[in-house]
């Protein structure tokens, strides 16, 4: 931040996190932080990083190294975005499962406007493999760089960088007043939450089958973690299920 930050531009790169799952490079995640900091971010969150604290990540943070000292490193992505309304996953692949794909400008846009004031997270993969199948469904967004359709994996610093970047100018440009606080999105907890409450009362009606999941597991996040919910509306449809499980309850069903 400098002096002439405005109070919208502190407001959405404060709420902003990025989040390095199972980085090998420890050099990736040093020039990860430089690029941050150039952009005004200052959250950093590591999950299982290979190697970390490492001197190689100090020197390519150059001078960016209150990031690193100051990150937190976790266990699972889960834990990493708990309290995000809203995770973004990135990828260089042109499809990931169903999930709706903008690059980062756009991204960035939709943040600055309908993120109210939560915590917002994007989540960056491994080198090698980007992120898993499961982790994309703990993100509601998938943001792409465009790049050139005969090479599109970018170092993952560099791709911190542009999403960085635009993070900048959306709130540069300035952000819509937030949505009132009934209005707010639903947290990445409250969502897994409720996810596990649909298979629970799912189960009950014999309409999921643990032993045989099918894809049922995947579409119904992927339902919930696209739909966009606010926190109101997930308190309605757990009210429900709740609902339905009293009166099986009553009925004496299992
Ligand atoms: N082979 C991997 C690429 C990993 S690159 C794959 O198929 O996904 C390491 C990370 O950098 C990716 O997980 C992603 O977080 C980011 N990245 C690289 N290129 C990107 C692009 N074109 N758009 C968005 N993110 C990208």
């Amino acid at each position: 931040m400098t002096e002439a930050d405005s109070p919208s531009l502190s407001s959405l790169l404060d709420r902003t996190r990025i989040v390095l799952v199972e980085t090998s490079h420890p050099g990736n995640i040093g020039a990860a932080a430089r690029a941050m900091k150039t952009m005004g971010l200052r959250h950093l969150v590591l999950v299982k990083p290979k190697r970390f604290p490492a001197a190689e990540a100090t020197a390519r943070a150059s001078g960016a190294d209150n990031l690193l000292v100051a990150a937190r490193v976790v266990d699972s992505l889960p834990e990493a975005v708990a309290d995000c309304g809203l995770v973004f996953g990135t990828t260089a692949r042109p499809r990931y499962l169903d999930l709706a794909i903008t690059p980062p400008r756009e991204a960035a846009e939709f943040a600055a406007q309908e993120a109210g004031e939560a915590p917002i997270a994007i989540v960056f993969g491994r080198e090698q493999t980007g992120l898993t199948n499961e982790e994309l469904l703990c993100c509601q967004r998938a943001i792409r760089i465009p790049t050139d359709a005969s090479f599109s994996s970018l170092n993952l610093a560099q791709a911190v960088q542009i999403c960085a970047y635009e993070w900048r100018l959306a709130a540069q440009t300035g952000s819509l007043p937030g949505p009132a606080e009934a209005e707010l999105p639903a947290t990445a907890a409250e969502l897994a939450g409720l996810v596990d409450h649909a298979k629970r009362a799912m189960v009950r009606v014999d309409f999921f089958k643990p032993e045989r999941p099918k894809r049922l597991p995947d579409r119904l996040a992927r339902l919930v973690g696209g739909a966009h919910l606010r926190h109101t509306e997930v308190q309605i449809l757990r009210g429900f299920l709740t609902a339905v499980e009293e009166a099986l309850d009553e009925a004496g069903a299992p």
